[in-house]
């Protein structure tokens, strides 16, 4: 199995802390980051993924919107050049500790946020990162560097 993803919710992933935008979407969201705190593997996709799953039976989900989908290509150039591969639909990455931190520290330092631009999330984001990701719900999934980062133990 993989976690199937969208490019921008690489970035949403480093963030979770258990909010969104309904209970049945963070009981998905909830099930999605346990998988990838076990270190299940991403797979990219385009368009909706497992995490948008639970919003595509509204009427008009915005996971299908035009908005979306340039987050999505800006997250897919940012993460591409600082992981020095292509994201594109079929990229797979394993979500392990290392590539988290570095993750998190770029964003952090805000160097891969310009998908975030206009996100009604970002001053939640901006304050998770700002704490050092200790609320974070995606846990370094393993033990193949040390997890501290600002100073803070990742849970
Ligand atoms: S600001 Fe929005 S797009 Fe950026 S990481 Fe947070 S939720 Fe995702």
């Amino acid at each position: 199995m993989t976690v199937r993803l969208r490019a921008h919710h690489l970035l949403c992933m480093l963030t979770y802390v258990g909010k969104g935008y309904s209970p049945a979407f963070v009981d998905n969201y909830e099930a999605i980051a346990a998988r990838l705190s076990a270190g299940e593997e991403i797979e990219i996709v385009d368009g909706p993924d497992d995490i948008c799953a639970p919003l595509l039976c509204g009427a008009q989900p915005h996971c299908l919107g035009d908005g979306v989908i340039e987050r999505d290509r800006r997250a897919a150039e940012a993460v591409g050049a600082l992981l020095a591969m292509p994201v594109t639909g079929g990229t797979r990455l394993r979500p392990s500790a290392s590539l988290l931190l570095h993750l998190r520290r770029t964003f952090a330092e805000g160097d891969i946020r310009a998908a975030c631009s206009g996100c009604e999330w970002s001053g939640l984001c901006d304050t998770v990162a700002a704490d050092g990701y200790v609320n974070a719900r995606i846990a370094m999934a393993a033990t193949d560097e040390p997890t501290r980062l600002h100073g803070r133990c990742q849970t």
